[in-house]
């Protein structure tokens, strides 16, 4: 086997492997980033995140991504937690608590979609980078000294990389994760999620650029997704009985609206997709030359807006040992840290929350949904716990953890 002897390959360019992609080559690391989707149809993928917390802002920015992405999105200090039985404002959180723990106080509602885009932009400039679009990654081999990508190219011929190490941002279906045989453990949740987008300014009903909503039959979120023009998201449960078409058609999509705000007026829906809502984490985020990141390593519920947040995060602890790896002379267990950080916030961190604020929206006994929202209502209240929820709930917390795991 050949190698390339400090090459990274790195397969999908999602936010997690265009960031990692950027992050190794600012340091002078060479890339191969093999990515399925061409300049044909990049930028036609499915709504997905678009809520970005302040610790990845940092990131971005060391990497000169948060400029170009600033402009393009709302600056968004405040979220809400909203009861909607009453439609009352339970707790109200400002980021502006954490202006002494970030340079950025504030989230940055930007869609996935357009992260990926100037990123791909930034990868194709950079001649680190050796950018491989509409190249179909298939399997991979290593041994003790590089790894072998095996890919097929846009004209359909199969075509290999070499390189020291490889590293799946291949999203929640990775490859590498399968030929591995990790196993994704965890659940999916019985309930689909229907994601609603609306050309509407909900700010007139007083609420902030992020909702969470309690209730009893319907949680559901509530996001300014980008404006102007405003459109917005909204998220409602889907019972797996249900009629999936029947569910998003647009006279049901256009009742489940009125119940949750009636106007007395049609909203303007531009677009939905339902999708399946899983709670995981791989067993293992390393083996050998092989390393998982982001999606391919964990996956879970959107609400809390941490999945591609804390996939991010892996992208950069990642890229920082690899770089001391191939450039530092250091040992590659530090591979190993790197599991033992990232798989610890997966679980600790990012599931633990985010099965949290599913309950906390979904309760359905009266009084336990009356004892957390009063919780979370004196949490608000106080600005020394309200600080602690919000390191907590932006992930500042689980990257302090992190770095005191040996
Ligand atoms: C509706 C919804 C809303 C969400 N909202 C939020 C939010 O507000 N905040 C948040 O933090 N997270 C959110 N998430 C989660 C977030 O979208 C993901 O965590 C994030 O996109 C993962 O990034 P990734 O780079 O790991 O993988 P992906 O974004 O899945 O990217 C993987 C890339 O790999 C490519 N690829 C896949 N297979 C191959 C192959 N065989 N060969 C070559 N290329 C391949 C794909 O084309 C893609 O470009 C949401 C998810 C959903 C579904």
């Amino acid at each position: 086997m050949t190698h390339s002897s400090d090459r990274v390959i790195v397969v999908g360019a999602g936010p997690v492997g265009l960031c990692l992609s950027l992050a190794l080559a600012k340091e002078g690391v060479p890339v191969t980033l093999i990515e399925a989707l061409g300049d044909d149809n990049f930028l036609e993928q499915v709504p997905r995140a678009g809520t970005n917390h302040p610790a990845t802002l940092e990131m971005y920015d060391c990497i000169g991504l948060y400029e170009k992405l600033e402009p393009r999105g709302i600056i968004a200090p405040v979220f809400h937690y909203w009861d909607r039985t009453d439609r009352k404002l339970i707790a109200a959180f400002d980021h502006v608590l954490l202006r002494d723990d970030t340079r950025f106080p504030y989230v940055l509602q930007c869609e996935r979609i357009k992260i990926v885009e100037e990123a791909l932009k930034m990868a194709k400039a950079h001649p680190g980078i050796d950018l491989r679009l509409s190249s179909t990654f298939e399997r991979f081999e290593q041994n003790g000294s590089g790894v072998v990508a095996h890919f097929v190219n846009p004209a359909g011929e199969a075509e290999r990389a070499t390189g020291a190490y490889i590293v799946s941002a291949e999203g929640a279906r990775s490859i590498v994760r399968k030929d591995l045989d990790i196993e994704f453990e965890g659940f999916t949740y019985s309930d689909l999620t229907l994601n609603i987008e609306v050309a509407y300014d909900f700010r007139r009903h007083g609420y902030a650029e992020r909702n969470y909503i309690s209730d009893p039959v319907e949680w559901s979120n509530l996001f300014h997704w980008k404006g102007p023009p405003d459109r917005w998201r909204v998220h409602f449960p889907v019972e797996a009985s249900q009629d999936q078409e029947a569910a998003c058609r647009p006279e049901a999509l256009q009742a489940r609206l009125q119940a949750f705000l009636p106007t007395g007026r049609d909203f303007d829906i531009v677009g939905s997709n339902l999708y399946t809502v899983h709670q995981r984490v791989a067993k293992k985020f390393r083996r050998g030359r092989a390393i998982l990141a982001g999606d391919a390593a964990h996956v879970n519920s959107p609400i809390g807006a941490m999945g591609m947040n804390s996939g991010v995060h892996d992208a950069f602890s990642l890229a920082d040992k690899l770089v001391r790896i191939l450039h530092g002379g250091e040992s590659d267990e530090i591979l190993d840290r790197y599991e033992r950080q990232r798989r610890h916030v997966a679980i600790q961190h990012t599931q633990a929350q985010t099965i949290r604020n599913k309950r906390l929206l979904a309760e359905k006994d009266p009084e336990v949904r009356k004892r957390s929202q009063d919780e979370l209502r004196r949490t608000a209240e106080d600005p020394a716990q309200a600080r602690a929820f919000l390191l907590r709930a932006s992930l500042i917390e689980s990257l302090r953890e992190a770095e005191q795991i040996m």
